[in-house]
């Protein structure tokens, strides 16, 4: 079985009912619905056809709802223009038709007061740079370093600075509301920069007693100095390299790839690796050796998941690029070591029972799975965040507990009815699994469920056999 997980955005190229039965078929786990793009009635359509595709096959796919978040955005032009080193740029926050002022509108009004004179302001995280070198209240003239075309409405980033837009703002309120509504498993928050956005969000889940998970996307300079707050409010994280790599410099995105994966254990969260994994399979039927190298390499970091963007949204092989992306998977992890778990703080009673159970198939190499007994799926996630070296099989009550265990290292998720009594729900554990997998009869795993002793519930963890 393969433990990382893979998370495939959808777009054009992949949003029928036939490409996304064919994604799931190639092994994704997560659909991520990007709202940077698109209306609310064409993600409602991809969001029915992933519950329709969900009811027909027994693997279930969790979606992912990738907020817009707080980007600044230039305005709208009619015609591209091109923009040669040495050119300069009025960018305003009253620019309004620019044939008529020859000035380029921003979304947002502090934007002045966010850019400071010698700053660098990048273009599409980077394709294009531009340098301020003067400002009055409501215009930046910016001198360009590095040329190219601007077209309409893109995406501007300020390296190494705190903007002062609203963390969450009014778009991304109605595009949470949907998906409230439309039932999404997971809300993916762009541009968090402290952990008091995600409380936010989380308060707004408990009143209308949502079981949506956030996962934090990290991509902004500000988040890099909060990741432990962030890593202990959310659900999950995200190493956004895109952005990532335009807030911060190039060169420190894989230093903070290695950091949040490691912050996000040490919280025992899971963590997506995103952006530009196969970026040349847009275009390309094969990789590049060294996007082979980074998924890889992303592997053996122990990430929960690895990401596809543009690969499956609008290139020319989405299906391929997923193929691809878990046939390196499970070459990657045939490679990792499994002498021992990953040594991670326990801080409470059940990280301690997870830790055990993680610990047993070391000691005792007849046992072959772990089986979970969860309602919330926490315990199955801690056990997971100790990467232990058989498979953990997750049985739940919950249909959005299952769906959100398909992003979690190492896990299956099942779902079944519980009883009251525990003893008669490990039974209908073992033959629902043993109905889809009856050579697993006679072979021992480790149970870690709740027991009932007298009138409590007493966690444990037991060695079993399936029969
Ligand atoms: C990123 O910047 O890497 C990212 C995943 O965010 P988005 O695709 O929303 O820009």
């Amino acid at each position: 079985m393969q433990k990382t997980k893979i998370v495939a955005t959808i777009g054009p190229a992949s949003c029928e009912y036939d490409q996304l039965k064919a994604l799931a078929e190639a092994g994704v786990d997560v659909f991520r619905l990007n709202f940077s793009h698109g209306t609310h009635e064409w993600h409602g359509e991809v969001i029915k056809r992933i519950k329709r595709l969900n009811k027909e096959r027994r693997e279930k796919c969790a979606i992912l709802l990738d907020t817009k978040g707080p980007e600044i955005r230039s305005g709208d032009l009619r015609v591209p223009i091109e923009l040669d080193e040495g050119d300069e740029l009025t960018l305003s926050i009253r620019a309004g038709d620019y044939d008529k002022t020859g000035k380029i509108g921003v979304n947002y009004d502090a934007f002045v007061d966010d850019v400071e004179v010698g700053g660098a302001i990048l273009v599409d995280s980077g394709v294009m740079k531009w340098e301020v070198v003067s400002k009055t209240d409501t215009d930046v003239v910016c001198k360009v370093l590095d040329g190219g075309e601007l077209t309409s409405r893109r995406h501007l980033n300020l390296p190494g600075k705190d903007v002062s837009l609203d963390p969450i703002t009014k778009k991304d309120w109605e595009d949470i509301s949907f998906g409230m509504e439309m039932g999404v498993d997971f809300i993916a928050l762009s541009f968090v920069r402290h952990a008091a956005e995600i409380f936010t969000l989380k308060e707004h889940f408990k009143t209308h007693k949502s079981k949506i998970q956030i996962i934090a996307k990290i991509e902004s300079y500000e988040a890099t100095n909060h990741l432990g707050t962030i890593a202990e409010a959310s659900d999950g994280m995200m190493v956004a390299r895109g952005d990532l790599g335009a807030e911060l410099p190039m060169a420190e995105v894989p230093t903070w790839q290695l950091e949040i994966i490691k912050t996000a254990a040490q919280y025992k969260k899971p963590v997506i690796v995103a952006t530009h994994m196969l970026e040349s399979m847009i275009e390309h039927p094969v990789p590049t050796r060294a996007e082979v190298s980074d998924i890889s390499t992303a592997v053996w970091q122990s990430t929960d998941a690895v990401m596809l963007s543009g690969e499956t949204a609008g290139g020319e092989y989405p299906v391929r690029s997923v193929q691809m992306m878990s046939e390196i998977v499970s070459v990657a992890e045939k490679a990792v070591n499994h002498d021992d778990i990953r040594e991670l703080a326990v801080g409470h009673e059940r990280e301690a029972f997870a830790l055990t159970a993680a610990t047993m198939p070391l000691d005792l190499p007849e046992v072959e799975a772990i089986v979970v007994i969860t309602r919330s799926g926490q315990t199955a996630r801690l056990v997971s965040s100790f990467r232990p070296s058989v498979p953990i099989f997750a049985f739940t009550n919950e249909t959005t507990t299952r769906r959100q265990l398909q992003l979690i290292w190492g896990v299956r998720g099942f779902l079944i009815d519980f009883s009251s009594v525990p003893e008669k729900t490990i039974q209908r554990a073992e033959a629902a699994f043993l109905e889809q997998h009856p050579e697993w009869k006679g072979r021992k795993y480790v149970l870690v469920s709740d027991f009932l002793v007298e009138d409590k519930f007493i966690p444990t963890v037991q060695v079993r056999t399936m029969h």
